[in-house]
């Protein structure tokens, strides 16, 4: 791969630099509060697993905004394909008159999600609306109107996926009403229940037949492998049963890979770890490369249930972001990037997973392929520990190294660096981490 920045974390100035501060003022003039921010320093230039600040700082990036730059900042392919398809033609909307890039990127999502059988999708623009669009399939086609989610579940932030969406806060405070027919139910949390994944299906089913009832239920939505939920990995089996339950019940098993999906996890998509082909699925952050693009894929039957018109939107798999997405997929596939994330899996699980031993506050180390959590606890206890959270952040990113941040108490540390991150650069990224959680250790002995 070519790299248009040095892969290499290089600092001129404290961070944020005086350029980023002066930016900040201009921000803070003119952009909502609502939008909140992780770290204050403004980026022009991203490569790689490398973003370069206005003042000329490089930070490794362990976030890819969120798993969107799976296949690293800026991929110089991936900007000749946009620039080429955005000289051609950019929009026609496909429900007025179509293009072959759509069709494209759909043929690619039925052969690359899991299960034998013909599958048909819907290209959109974000996550949440992809979510939007698989609950009103569901309903359609199973004619019911029930959609249960998981306990810390992140669905997005449109009205309908607010209420999918486990936490109150910031997500969800003082922006309601919600719809109604949202119900979520106990997930199956390892490091918090203790239970297999036998046990923890009989809980969430058991809820589901005491609080709701099967015959209610249009679809149940797990994201394989929580991201903003903490990186919560459910036991093994437990997807399984649940899967069986749905179809047992008629309910359709909905798999949110929006996060997890394409290649982040060392699959194409994480509910492969658990061995469940799904009935649809999301796609999206990972697609485009940082293009917006965003798909449901799922059984044919299921799909075409809705009418001609009924679903759709202006943007949804636009000419340029489906070219982008085009070469995302090739890219995965040519250079074997889920390879690549076996290989950051390896190199992270050996780096890091002694932490809990050497740490008090370190509870578990957890994750698949590029995407990892660390839950932080109070000493000796399993209780969560957000102030340890702000410091490793805090202590990370004025030093040049971008985590971000997770778990329903604010106290999983989350690692989602892009798949082509060196050895080497994890290697500084998790030294960095080390002293960051060093000094917490100090700080709070002092007190
Ligand atoms: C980010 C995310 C969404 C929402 O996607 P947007 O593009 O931000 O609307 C939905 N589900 C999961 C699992 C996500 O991580």
């Amino acid at each position: 791969m070519e790299f248009t920045v040095e892969q290499e974390r290089k600092l001129v100035t404290d961070l944020p630099g005086p350029k980023s501060k002066a930016l900040q003022q201009r921000r803070e003039a003119s952009v909502s509060r609502g939008a909140g921010t992780l770290a204050n320093i403004y980026m022009e230039q991203g490569s790689g697993a490398i973003l370069r600040d206005v003042d000329g700082n490089q930070l490794i990036d362990l976030g890819c905004g969120i798993g969107v730059t799976t296949i690293g900042h800026a991929n110089p392919e991936v900007a000749a394909a946009v620039a080429e398809q955005a000289a051609r033609l950019t929009h026609t909307l496909f429900t007025v008159t179509p293009y072959e890039n759509y069709v494209k990127v759909a043929e690619k999502l039925a052969q690359l999600t899991p299960g034998d059988f013909e599958k048909h999708s819907i290209l959109v623009n974000s996550g949440a609306e992809a979510v939007e669009n698989a609950v009103k399939i569901a309903r359609k086609y199973t004619g019911r109107r029930v959609i249960v989610a998981l306990d810390h579940a992140f669905h997005g932030r449109t009205n309908l996926t607010m209420a999918m969406t486990y936490r109150p806060w910031p997500e969800r405070a003082g922006m309601g009403p919600f719809p109604g027919d949202i119900f979520s139910v106990p997930i199956s949390y390892p490091f918090r229940d203790g239970l297999s994944g036998a046990e923890a299906a009989e809980r969430t089913i058991d809820y589901i037949e005491t609080h709701i009832g099967a015959s209610e239920v249009a679809a149940f939505f797990a994201e394989p492998i929580q991201g903003d939920g903490g990186i919560v990995i459910p036991a093994e089996g437990y997807f399984q049963r649940i899967a069986n339950y749905c179809r047992r019940n008629g309910i359709l098993f909905v798999a949110d890979e929006i996060q997890a999906g394409i290649a982040r996890t060392g699959k194409w998509f994480s509910i492969e770890h658990h061995d469940v082909v799904p009935d649809l699925v999301t796609i999206a952050k990972g697609l485009g490369g940082g293009m917006p693009i965003a798909a449901v894929t799922g059984r044919a039957e299921v799909m075409d249930a809705v009418q001609p018109g009924g679903i759709g939107g202006t943007f949804g798999g636009n000419p340029v972001s489906a070219a982008a997405a085009l070469k995302v997929l090739e890219i995965i596939e040519r250079d074997d990037l889920l390879g690549e994330a076996q290989r950051v899996e390896r190199t992270l699980r050996e780096r890091i997973g002694g932490w809990p031993q050497r740490y008090s506050f370190v509870g578990e180390v957890r994750g698949r392929g590029a995407m990892f959590g660390v839950e932080l606890v109070l000493p000796g206890t399993k209780k969560p520990n957000p102030e340890a959270l702000k410091h490793v952040i805090s202590y990370a990113t004025s030093r040049g190294v971008i985590p971000l941040d997770s778990g329903s108490w604010d106290s999983v540390l989350r690692f989602l660096p892009s798949v082509v991150i060196s050895d080497a650069l994890i290697d500084d990224a998790m030294s960095v981490i080390e002293e960051a959680l060093d000094d917490f250790e100090v700080s709070v002995n002092q007190c």
